[in-house]
């Protein structure tokens, strides 16, 4: 079976070479089709860093194993690898954390082998950005029911086949009820497909401190994506750092395996690269396609190296400098002394993809609408701004101001500092089209400079927008 297989820049090229001679001295039955991607594309011409080339042979065959790239500064380029994630429909990003006898960590925690999931498509990471004044930018987060469930579905299914008991959703819907009070009430709906795991939730913050104090109390944790993207780091740091830390970007089709560090500028061309994320990242490659005992030698090798290569305060033992190179040759050494059992040849099936797939759930019984949250700039105080709006008229009534995010009118307090971008609430009881909402931002349009609209709607009921305060 042929995987497309690019190495990256900076140290990228050091750490495949160990990988794949440690791969062919393993027997992985697999073929290694090389396409160029990150500098050199970006160089040639294409912004994005992925080649035609590389796009053809990922498309075809279904898996992408990466080094790192290197994303240039400025110039409105955007990352290659978060590019590649979304390109491919790499909804899941799975990290395994393991700690290695003799590989030291911060916090001396042991035998820890954590699962973390965390949503690689959606939220903050669509870049949505504007400046909706000199002084205010914005960036829009999306969370979907859709891009949700995936994502929970899979971390189930991720559980299930670790045997994990319990499956923890982090999250911060204490503040953002509706972004992530949709992520929690997504993932409680999939926990009911699942009776056999043990379903909770945790504050991101909360999260952040236990894993500190004490990982090995949670088995399999799914996060949204900005919070997943901090908080894996983190659990990297706790199991020795970068260089420990493999990853998995899973989609319906295609499948990106790549460590999480980056090219490492600083020891590029010296020797001292450390190949184990890769080679990690490749083990739960080997595992996706069923190389199981592949896979599960190769980590066996791994753990008497690094047994060997680390310190051993313990002992009184020098700390042996880390090369590449020594590395190396240790897991060659290893490998030759571990059976590998044959595994059947690996087979992927790709669902075949003309157009993009549309993830709808049934649309609710009833939504209506309510009004329009128009956001204006505005560099005079709130009191003059609300005199200004009173004075539009219009079907539809003024019942708050707020200055990011504080509410300034009807009630506010003389402490708040303000910018000059404010967000104008115009509802009313009664049922009000789209046409009278379009005429409301007209009218507000004749005063003021407009930065944007949301509509508000009531979904089966419950209304779909945070309340101000005093409302509800
Ligand atoms: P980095 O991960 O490259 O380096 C951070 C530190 O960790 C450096 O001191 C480095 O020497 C060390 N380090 C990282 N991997 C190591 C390894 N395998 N062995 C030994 N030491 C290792 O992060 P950075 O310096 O912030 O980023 C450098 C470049 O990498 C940037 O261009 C960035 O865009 C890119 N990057 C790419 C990816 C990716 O391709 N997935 C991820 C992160 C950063």
């Amino acid at each position: 079976m042929k995987i497309t297989v690019a190495q990256g820049d900076g140290i990228g090229p050091e750490v495949m070479d160990a990988v794949l001679e440690i791969f062919g001295k393993a027997g992985v039955p697999l073929q290694y089709e090389r396409v160029p991607m990150g500098r050199e594309v970006v160089l040639a011409g294409d912004r994005t860093g992925i080649g035609e080339s590389a796009r053809r042979s990922v498309e075809s065959t279904g898996i992408l194993f990466k080094g790192p790239m290197e994303t240039p500064k400025g110039g409105g380029y955007k990352s290659i690898n978060v590019t590649a994630r979304k390109l491919w429909g790499a909804f899941a990003n799975k990290r395994v954390y393991r700690t290695f006898h003799g590989v030291p960590t911060p916090t001396g925690v042991r035998d820890l082998n954590l699962t973390m999931v965390r949503e690689n498509i959606e939220d903050t990471y669509g870049a949505v950005e504007h400046m909706q004044t000199h002084d205010v930018a914005q960036c829009r987060r999306f969370i979907t029911r859709p891009g949700s469930e995936q994502v929970h579905r899979y971390t189930f299914e991720v559980a299930a086949r670790k045997g994990a008991r319990r499956v923890t959703c982090a999250h911060k819907a204490n503040i953002m009820k509706l972004t992530d009070g949709l992520f929690l009430e997504a993932f409680y709906d999939v926990a009911k497909e699942y009776p056999e795991i043990q379903a909770d939730d945790v504050i991101v913050d909360d999260l952040a401190m236990r894993l500190v104090l004490d990982p090995t109390e949670f088995e399999v944790v799914v996060l949204p994506n900005l919070q997943g993207d901090i908080i894996t780091d983190l659990v990297a740091g706790l199991v020795g750092g970068l260089a420990y830390a493999p990853s998995a970007n899973i989609g319906d089709g295609i499948c990106i395996f790549e460590a999480v560090h980056g090219t490492a500028p600083d020891i590029v061309g010296k020797d001292l690269a450390n190949p184990t994320a890769l080679l990690l990242s490749g083990t739960m490659m080997l595992r996706h396609l069923g190389l199981v005992e592949h896979a599960a030698a190769i980590e066996t090798a791994l753990e008497q190296v690094l047994r060997q290569m680390h310190k051993r305060p313990d002992l009184g033992e020098p700390i042996p400098a880390f090369r590449t190179s020594v590395f190396t040759e240790r897991m060659l050494a290893a490998i030759d002394a571990v059976h590998i059992p044959d595994n059947p040849i690996p087979r992927l099936e790709i669902p075949p993809r003309t157009e993009p797939a549309m993830r709808v759930t049934p649309e609710p019984k009833q939504t209506r609408l309510r009004g329009v949250d128009v956001f204006l700039e505005s560099g005079l105080p709130p009191k003059r701004v609300e005199e200004q709006l009173n004075g539009l008229g219009g079907w539809l009534k003024l019942t708050m101001i707020s200055n990011r995010g504080t509410q300034v009118s009807p009630i506010g307090s003389r402490y708040t500092d303000c910018v000059n971008h404010y967000r104008a609430r115009f509802e009313t009881e009664g049922p009000v089209s789209q046409h009278e909402i379009v005429a409301q931002l007209g009218a507000v349009g004749e005063r003021f400079r407009l930065c944007g609209a949301e509509w508000l709607r009531e979904i089966d009921g419950a209304p779909g927008y945070s309340l101000a305060q005093g409302q509800g």
